[in-house]
């Protein structure tokens, strides 16, 4: 008995530091002490800008180039990465991050090198919703507050209602405080995904960045993540590395990137209208999505 629960205990312990070390080695809990808290809402939290000029990266000095001058800008609202697998979309957020270095050129944010900014500024001010972003065996308010714990219940409730999961927590048996993850009740893919964003927005962020998961979500889940990332996109500047179609036809702007340089930039109409490999990626991604 007792000990069957000691041995629980402390496998539940390991799996808890864990998740906290991967949350750890993408940023979000490696700040001053002061900088952990919610930032108070204020009407001058203004969305971030980004941009990249003409910058050049690899991994390792003895690997390839992974970009080869990419330039774009970003503002407030939503920007959309799109391009083939291996075009250095996810390293754009890395390098944003300041997870590593650009070889030249220069990553601008507020147009500031982020070479320059204090690093718990740079990471308080940027909000990273991983792929496939991990939900923890925990309450559900213990998931969101993870990276925010001095939130409080009306900033908490913000979050639910901005990531459409209130009916979510309605359904659960004890709301908030209902057991999710594999020792409770399993999430959809979705409801996963929208679980990490309320995370993100939780610590208001000046920019948010998404790496959109791949798997299929149905037609009411699509519907939501798509009605989340608009409103999102109005109280922050939001980039989302974009696997569907519905996504990117909403985007304020799409930079479309290909083996490490930006081919084209635009709205979707302008896009389909000037761009090819644009046409085909949008053209598979709806046939991709048809039949759901
Ligand atoms: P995308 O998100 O567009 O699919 P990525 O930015 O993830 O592309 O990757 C671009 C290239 O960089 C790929 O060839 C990938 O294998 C390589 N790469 C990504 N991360 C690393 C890393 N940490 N070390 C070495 N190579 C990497
Ligand atoms: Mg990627």
């Amino acid at each position: 008995g007792p000990i069957t629960s000691l041995i629980s205990a402390a496998t539940q312990i390991q799996s808890g530091l864990a998740a906290i070390h991967r949350i750890d080695e993408v940023g979000r809990l490696d700040m001053e002490p002061e900088s952990t808290g919610v930032p108070a809402p204020t009407a001058g939290a203004r969305p971030a800008t980004v941009s990249f000029v003409d910058v050049a990266f690899r991994y390792a000095p003895d690997l390839p180039m992974i970009h080869h001058g990419v330039t774009f800008d970003s503002a407030a609202g939503l920007t959309a990465l799109v391009g083939p697998s291996g075009a250095g979309k996810t390293t754009v957020f890395s390098l944003l991050e300041r997870f590593y270095d650009p070889v030249a050129g220069t990553v601008l944010l507020d147009g500031k090198d982020v070479g320059e900014w204090p690093l718990a500024d740079l990471r308080a001010a940027i909000g990273y919703v991983e792929q496939d972003a991990p939900v923890l065996n925990g309450t559900l308010r213990e998931n969101l507050v993870l990276a925010a714990p001095a939130a409080d219940d009306a900033e908490v409730e913000r979050v639910v209602r901005l990531a459409r999961l209130s009916e979510l927590v309605q359904r659960l048996p004890e709301g908030l405080d209902s057991r999710i993850g594999h020792r409770g009740t399993t999430l959809s893919g979705g409801e996963r995904q929208r679980v990490a964003i309320a995370r993100a927005l939780l610590r208001r962020p000046r920019l948010l960045l998404m790496d959109e998961a791949t798997s299929q979500l149905d037609a009411g889940n699509e519907e939501a993540l798509r009605q989340v990332m608009l409103e999102a996109a109005r109280e922050t500047s939001v980039m989302v590395v974009a696997h569907r179609l519905s996504t990117v036809t909403r985007a304020d702007r799409i930079v479309v990137l290909e083996a490490g340089a930006v081919r084209a930039t635009g709205t979707h109409e302008e896009l389909i209208a000037a761009d090819a490999l644009y046409r085909d990626l949008a053209t598979s991604q709806l046939l991709a999505t048809s039949d759901s």
